[in-house]
């Protein structure tokens, strides 16, 4: 039976991807994004399928639709785009999320809510479990996105309870490849571009800081997993990859496999609130959706290089001002 699938943020990253492989599968799939840290090139050769709809839509206001399956992704992600209007940040977690649980619970559709690592914060448990319950600065600089991915997962966990909504909560950690948005300011994007262009790699702070990489399709295949669970088992989940890396072997890395020859300089100061280490276990996603990443770091890297060397940049844009 072909289910309609509503993807909200489909047009991002992540969400274009998942739109992929839905749309391959034969579902009905709507796409919802209102282009802010997004660009209709990462959905252009879907549209005219006859499976695939496209609909601009800013997720802050209600929305009617009848779907069986909610994909939750609408929100800047990275640092740089979720900074550049944090009350809106705030927003479009907080609101969106009450929308489309609105929207859910009318219809009756299952909804799956990408949340973050980053509700663990700057965590002084390593690595991160689900049971963690996080170290977020509630004032600072990351808080319009941490705690309005915190308070989305509250209104997933209220409308389970209170109103028998099926939901599904999988929280991402660092992900990677085709079709980052190559001006986003993350890490994976800026060394990339900076290394083929030839420019300096900026490393934030001294480098020892850590992050773990999960290349795109594995991502997609765990959200994609999470979706078929039972309703006995909503989440959290951690979806990520547990190979921990600092950023100064990310850099190095990335210089090897483009061949490049920028140098690594010490850019600036390592930004307020931003975390030291960062590493799921992911134990949960490994016994309950038999779920664990494939695709290593270099082979990850080597796909997303190849590809932003073919990117047209001029295709991406900054966030639209006055948001
Ligand atoms: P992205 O910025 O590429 O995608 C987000 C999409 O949401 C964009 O297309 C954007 O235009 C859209 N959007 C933003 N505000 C909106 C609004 N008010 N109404 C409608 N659309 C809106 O980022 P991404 O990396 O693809 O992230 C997708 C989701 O996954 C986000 O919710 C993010 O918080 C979560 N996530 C991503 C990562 C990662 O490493 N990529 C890690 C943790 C969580
Ligand atoms: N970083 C860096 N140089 C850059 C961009 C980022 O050293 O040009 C660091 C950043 O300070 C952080 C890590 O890389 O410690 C990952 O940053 P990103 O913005 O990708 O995502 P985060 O995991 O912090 O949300």
């Amino acid at each position: 039976m072909i289910k309609r699938i509503l993807i909200t943020g489909g047009a991002g990253f992540l969400g274009s991807h998942l739109c992929d492989r839905l749309v391959e599968a034969g579902e009905d799939v709507i796409c919802v994004d209102n282009f802010f840290t997004s660009q209709k090139s990462n959905i252009a050769h879907l549209l005219g399928k006859p499976n695939f709809e496209l609909l601009r839509h800013d997720v802050t206001h209600p929305l009617f639709l009848e779907v069986d399956e909610v994909y939750n992704l609408a929100c800047p992600a990275a640092p740089g785009h979720y900074q550049y209007n944090p009350i809106k940040t705030t927003k479009t977690s907080v609101m969106g999320a009450i929308n489309m649980l609105g929207l859910a619970k009318r219809v009756g559709a299952r909804i799956l809510h990408a949340s973050t690592s980053e509700v663990y914060g700057d965590p002084d448990v390593h690595p991160q479990p689900e049971s963690y319950h996080g170290n977020v600065n509630p004032i600072g600089p990351r808080a319009c996105y941490d705690e309005g991915k915190r308070a989305a997962e509250t209104l997933m966990f209220d409308y389970r309870r209170q109103n028998k909504v099926s939901v599904r909560v999988v929280r991402i950690f660092n992900t990677y490849g085709p079709r980052m948005h190559p001006y986003d300011g993350r890490v994976v994007s800026n060394f990339i571009r900076q290394a083929l262009a030839g420019e300096p790699i900026t490393l934030y702070g001294d480098g020892a800081q850590s992050r773990s990489f999960c290349y795109v399709d594995d991502l997609i295949d765990g959200m994609l997993t999470m979706m078929t669970m039972p309703d006995e088992f909503p989440g959290p989940v951690n979806l990520g990859n547990p190979n921990e890396f600092t950023i100064r072997e990310l850099a190095e890395l990335v210089v090897e496999l483009s061949g490049s020859t920028s140098e690594i300089i010490h850019d600036r100061e390592q930004p307020q609130d931003d975390p030291k280490q960062r590493q799921p276990d992911i134990t949960l996603a490994r016994t309950r959706l038999g779920w664990e990443p494939a695709v290593a770091l270099r082979e990850g890297l080597q796909r997303t290089i190849a590809w932003f060397r073919d990117a047209d940049l001029s295709m991406y844009r900054a966030p639209t001002p006055n948001y």
